[in-house]
This record gives C-alpha cells, structure tokens and sequence, in this order.
C-alpha cells in the first residue's frame, strides 16, 4: 500500500493539471503532500483535544514541562495518524556520538488474550525509551558493562512517519539520548541546550533595548553538497562502498577547468533524481528550496529554507539519508564524503546561521543603516568576540577525518578562522573604532545596465566572498567550513554556546552599570577594537593570508588531531560549564570519541587501501603484464621485433615492483598500530602522521599503472567512468 502511495506521489509531482483550460503545474498538489507525514502543528490541531494542544504548544515554544495526561492524549493521536498512514512500528530517533541517526524500532502490537493483540501507544512508550545503549560510543561515560541509556521525546522537533519503497513504515519520534548517570551521550542535548542558553543571554541584552520576546531563537539553512554517480560503477568500487571516497583514480582527462559544471544544465537523469528526493523531502516536510549542479563535475547541491537549529539539523539528517535512498532507487549511489574524488572540489555544508526573537526580528539584520543601528551593532560585536575568542573550538566542530582533505586546501576555506564583513560593515566598524560612532556607510547602490528593456534595481550593500570561513552574507553568518557528511548539531551548538557566552559577559556588565546606554557604545568599540584582526575581507585561500594570519595571532590549526585537545581546554570548559551546555565529563567524552572515531576511519580506510592494491590492483596489472608477454612471443615469433610491447612490459614492471614494495611498507606501518590502541589520543595522532600522511606512497604507483595498462585491464571503474556517466 506504502509503495502504491509513493508512486502516487511521484507522478503527481511531475504532472500538470488543466485548471480553467490552462496547464497549471503541479503546485497545488505540492502543497498537499508537504509535510502529508509529518505530526505538524495542523495535524495536531486537528487531532488533538483543545487542552492537550495547548498545553503541548507551552511546551514547544516555551518549555514549559509536559504532565504524563497530555503525554498519553498525544501518544493516542500520534498513533492513530501514524497507524492511518501505514506505520505498524516506532522508533525513537537519536544522534548517538557516532554522528549518524540511531533507531530501534518496536511494533505497536500488544497481546490481549485470545491470540489478538491491539495497537497501542502510550505517553510512557512517547516521552522515553531505555534501549541497550551498551555499543554505542560513550568516551569513558559509560563502562561497556553498565548498558543503560535513555532517550527522550523532543516535542520541539515533529514526528514523522518515514515510509520505504516495499511499503515498511514507521513513526520517527526525535529524541535526545542521556546516560543513566544523567551525561548526555548525544549532540541534540548540547544543541538544545545551547538553544536555551542564546535565548535566555540574547533576551537579557535585549531588555536593555526595552524589548521583551518570549523567546529567541537561533536558525541555520544549511546547503548540502554531494556527488551521484552511476550505481553499478559505485558498487565496484571497494573504497566508495566501504570509506565514501576513491583511494586510487588517475585524474580524468577533463576535471572542472571548464567551469562547465556549476549552475550548468542538469542532466535528465539527474533532474528526474533531483525530482524523486524532492517529492520525499516535502512529504517529511523538509522545505527543499534550491536544487543546481556544483563546480566539480557529478557534483550537486540542495538547499531548505532555514529554520530552528533543532529542526534544521533532524531535517538534515533525514536529507542526509534520503538522498542516499533515492539516488539507490534511481539506479545512483549518493557521496556525501567530504573529498571522494582527489583533483575536483570536495563537498561542504555551509552552514547559514542567525538569531531571531519570537516577535520576527532577525538580530543578525542591519537594517538599512547600520551605523545607527546600535542594537546590530552590539550583536554583530559579540558574534565577532565570539568568533575571535574560541576560533580553536569552531574549527574543531567543522573536523573530521574526511573535511581534513578540505579545510586549507585551496578550495575550501582555509583552517584558519576569520569573519568577512563586506564594504558596508567594515565601512561602519572602522568608523566605530576610530571615532566611537558610526555615522556613515557606503548604500547600496542600483544597477543601471544601460539597456532599456533591463530592470534596474537595488543591489546587495555587500558583495561575497566565497573564501571566507565566516562570512556576513546580509542577514546571517555563513559558516562555511563544515563538512558535507557532519551532524550539523556540533557546529551550531558551538555557535549558539560561544555567542550565548558573548551575550552572558556583555549582560553581566549592562547589569553592574550606571548608564547602561553610555556602557552599550563602550562595550561596542571595545569588543570591536579588540576583535578586528579576526576581519578580513581578502582571499582567504591565499599563501599571503596564511603569513597574515600568523601575524595577528590567528591560530591555524592543520588538522582534526591538532584540533580536538580544544575541546577539553580550560577555556572551553568554563565557557560550557557557565552557558549549563555541556560538562567537563560531557566535553572529555566527545573529544575522546572523536580521536577514536578517526583513527578507526583511517584504519578502514588503510585496510581497504592494502586490500585493494593485493587483491585487484597487483594481479589485475600482472595479467596485463601477462598479456603483453605473450603478444611480445608471438609478435617475435613471425620474425618482428616487440618493441613497443618489450618497453610498455619495462616500464609497467618497474611501477609494479614499486607499488608492490609501498604496499608492502604501508601494511607494516597499519599493523604497527594496534601498538597504541590503548591510548586514543596517541592512537589518533599515529593513524593522522603515519599512516593518513603515508597513504599517497601506495596511491601514486597505483595511479601511474592505471594510466599504463589499457583500460578492459584496470580492475574498477576510473575517475572518468565515474565522473561523466552518471
Ligand atoms: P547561496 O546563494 O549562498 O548558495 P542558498 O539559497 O543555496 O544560498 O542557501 C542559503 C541558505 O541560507 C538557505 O538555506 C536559506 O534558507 C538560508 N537563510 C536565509 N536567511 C537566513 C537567516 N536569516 N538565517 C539562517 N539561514 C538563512
Ligand atoms: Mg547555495
């Protein structure tokens, strides 16, 4: 019946429909399947006894606790919708420290004697489920024989019924996941926590601008990028299916010099693709809003509209997962590593962030005049002071093993951390700094394209810059070091945390002053003053920047190893132990599982690496080598000498011995770790120095043979065959 339902779906969101005898396309029918399996706020108001949905809205926008009666009427109600759109389970959802979603699915099937059960659901089955959370990582907050988790509802994030091809459904309740000892073993609970933390600092500096909003709220859109590539190319490729990215490749004749790719013509395939994930996405509610091709050639993005950074980040996992299961079912395999392709641009998330009060007013909007915006001014200080003051921690939430191939390598933003600002607020923070107020800044100016039949309209007051890692882009910060397979709830609740602590300090002294608007302008051009050198509006990809950066003091941190330590600083600590976001304990065990979730990627990545350089690469090139023996025989045998044969067999032997004696070296170093297992940190840093630094001595050789032996001979699909077939 599920299945039956999905095509329906499919079909109607790529027909039109004759509407008063004109073809009208298929919004009207958008609209009604948007959110159709999401537990939203209509679906809830239209389900629920008036008093349960009240109650329960107190409790979403301003937590107010939830009492076990409205648990058990919406339990009730989410049932019966769950069950009418085919759900036979439910699971709770969480975002264990592994980074993916964790569920366990149990039935609503519950025995009444007689051999007949009945579907049941109660608030208890809602608000908590205790799942043996023994193998999931804890960092040391859990000992492996003490197995007990929780996981909670989160009423603020909405259930949804996730539906598969085959008609299986199931009620998705998003949860935070907590130890017996009460530590959360999650990123949602930071995240929210972090949440309550901007809302409650944000709210208290607002008060000194006479505004009372019940609540603020910080929001990200984050724009995804991925690859698709053909399905039966990906499934032959060990590294894609077990790593995410391609251990070996030649580059193909043609990268992406052309700039042929972005924003270029989407390939049908693609676009049906494109047309399937959006179909789904929409049923999830998920607001998908923009769709186009990437600068790398198979390389795309999508974007939502922005929401709660709650929301945005359970919604992006479900894109996350939803792209991978469409792009199965239209015959692609879905990359969303960071760098699967060496040569071509690797995949981010730009993480587009703000805050806004409950009242609609964004705190990150200038306004047309921003050097009489006090209110911005004071805000945008903060975020800067923020920025400045924990850049090492920023960093460390945009690192992983895969976005390591990315940060500082010339196509991403650089490792080190700096804000752009454009014309128009650097214009008005240099005059705050200098003279204390602000009094000017450059309009926006209109664009007059000196043909008649072009519109003229007002321009952006600020250009881009695509280098930034932190860059101002109007009403939001874009944040654009995150990686593309990452959780977005570590970064943003770094943002939200760093900035709340911002507000905390800056609250603290409007608190203690006479004047507190005399001590507004003070504060504004000291926090500028002080965290300018964190502005910069150049190209940050340049070797110059480095060599500036270093100047200033900017930290430049290479890699994710290097990064983590940041985490459990003494700075660190304090500023989550004041916002109530995370525990020393909370903080010691994610940096421990980070280490240790790196150095087992890099594990699998060597093992995967040595695995196919013996078993494919090695005996597929001696078969060549082979070949070309007997060619050479025959070809000597009809009195002609082999030449070309006798110099392709020397040159192919000589990388071959090469690659075979790497490979050898490479697996002695692999095995050379288990040495160190023990202790994670050191683990870490031998699978980063060791073996990642090392990987190329294998890779090379490998590549040179690919571009030796004739193409039937190599043993997987290339960089071409991969790149431009999708
Ligand atoms: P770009 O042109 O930068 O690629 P996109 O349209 O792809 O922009 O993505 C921009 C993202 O920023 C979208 O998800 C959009 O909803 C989000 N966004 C817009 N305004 C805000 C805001 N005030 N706060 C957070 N995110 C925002
Ligand atoms: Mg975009």
């Amino acid at each position: 019946m599920r299945g039956e339902n999905l095509s329906a779906v499919r079909v109607v969101c790529n027909s039109t429909e004759k509407i008063a005898g004109k073809e009208v396309f298929i919004m009207q029918k958008v609209t009604e399947i948007f959110g159709s399996y999401v537990f939203d706020d209509a679906t809830m108001k239209e389900r629920l006894p008036k008093s349960t949905y009240r109650e329960l809205r107190k409790t979403i926008e301003f937590g107010e606790p939830l009492n076990n009666d409205v648990a058990d009427d919406v339990a009730l109600a989410m049932k019966d919708w769950a069950i009418d759109l085919g759900a036979t389970h439910y699971t709770h959802v969480f975002i264990p420290l592994t980074e993916t979603t964790a569920e366990k699915h149990d039935s609503f099937i519950n025995p009444i004697g007689g051999g007949r059960v009945m579907m049941e659901f109660t608030g208890k089955d809602l608000l908590r489920a205790e799942p043996d959370a023994s193998s999931f990582p804890s960092g040391g907050i859990r000992a492996t024989c003490a197995a007990r988790g929780y996981t909670a509802w989160d009423c603020t994030s909405p259930a949804y019924v996730k539906t598969s091809l085959d008609g299986c459904s199931v009620l998705c309740i998003p949860t935070a996941f907590t130890s017996y000892t009460g530590e959360s073993l999650d990123y949602k609970t930071p995240l929210l926590r972090s949440m309550d933390a901007l809302s409650r600092e944000a709210k208290r500096v607002l008060a000194y601008f006479g505004k009372e909003p019940a609540k603020v709220t910080a929001n990200v859109g984050p724009e995804q990028e991925y690859f698709l590539v053909d399905k039966k190319k990906y499934m032959k490729r060990e590294d894609l299916k077990l790593t995410g990215r391609t251990l070996f490749g030649a580059p193909a004749p043609k990268g992406q010099e052309l700039d042929d790719q972005y924003f270029g013509t989407i390939k049908e395939k693609v676009s049906s693709f494109m047309s399937d994930l959006n179909a789904e996405l929409w049923k999830y509610g998920i607001t998908a809003k923009t769709q186009h091709n990437e600068v790398a050639p198979a390389q795309h993005e999508i974007a939502p509209i922005f929401g709660s950074t709650n929301v945005a980040t359970d919604n992006n996992h479900l894109l996350m997962e939803t792209l991978q299961k469409v792009a199965l079912r239209d015959d692609l395999a879905c990359l969303l590593y960071e760098k699967p392709f060496a040569g071509v641009n690797g995949s981010g998330k730009h993480n587009n962030w703000s805050f806004s009060t409950s009242d609609g007013e964004n705190l990150m909007d200038p306004g047309p005049t921003p050097e009489t915006n006090i209110q911005f001014q004071l805000f945008l200080a903060a975020v800067l002071a923020a920025v400045d003051n924990n850049a090492e921690i920023l960093r460390l939430s945009a690192s992983s093993a895969g976005n390591d191939h990315r940060l500082g390598a010339n196509e991403a933003p650089p490792a080190i951390i700096s804000a752009y600002l454009g014309e128009q607020l650097e214009a008005v923070v240099d005059q705050i700094i200098k003279k204390g107020v602000a009094e000017s800044s450059p309009a926006a100016k209109m664009y007059e394209s000196g043909v008649s039949t072009l519109p003229s309209f007002r321009m952006d007051a600020t250009d881009r810059n695509r280098t930034s890692p932190f860059a101002f882009t109007g009403n939001k910060f874009e944040f654009r070091m995150v990686g593309s397979t990452q959780s977005i709830a570590m970064p943003n609740m770094m943002l939200n945390t760093i900035v709340a602590n911002e507000l905390a300090l800056i609250a603290d002294r409007l608190d203690a002053a006479e004047d507190a608007d005399a001590c507004i302008q003070e504060i504004i051009r000291e926090l500028l003053t002080k965290h300018q050198r964190i502005i910069f509006n150049g190209n940050g990809y340049s070797e110059e920047w480095v060599a500036e950066a270093a100047k200033r003091g900017l930290p430049n941190i290479p890699c994710m190893v290097e990064a983590v330590p940041y985490l459990t600083s003494e700075k660190t600590i304090e500023v989550f132990r004041r916002m109530g976001v995370m525990n020393q304990t909370e903080l010691e065990a994610r940096a421990e599982v980070m280490l240790e979730n790196y150095a087992k990627k890099i594990q699998i990545e060597a093992r995967t690496m040595i695995e196919m350089a013996n078993k494919q690469i090695i005996p597929a090139v001696m078969d060549y080598e082979g070949k070309l023996a007997i060619e050479a025989k025959n070809i000597s045998l009809i009195g002609i000498e082999p030449e070309a044969q006798k110099e392709l067999i020397a040159q192919i032997n000589e990388v071959l011995i090469e690659l075979k004696a790497a490979t050898a070296r490479f697996k002695e170093i692999v095995d050379k770790s288990s040495e160190y297992e023990e202790d994670i940190p050191a683990w870490a840093t031998y699978c980063h120095d060791q073996i990642f630094l090392s990987m190329g001595t294998v890779r090379e050789p490998a590549d040179t043979l690919e571009l030796l032996v004739a193409k039937e001979a190599w043993p997987f699909p290339t960089y071409g065959d991969l790149l431009f077939e999708q």
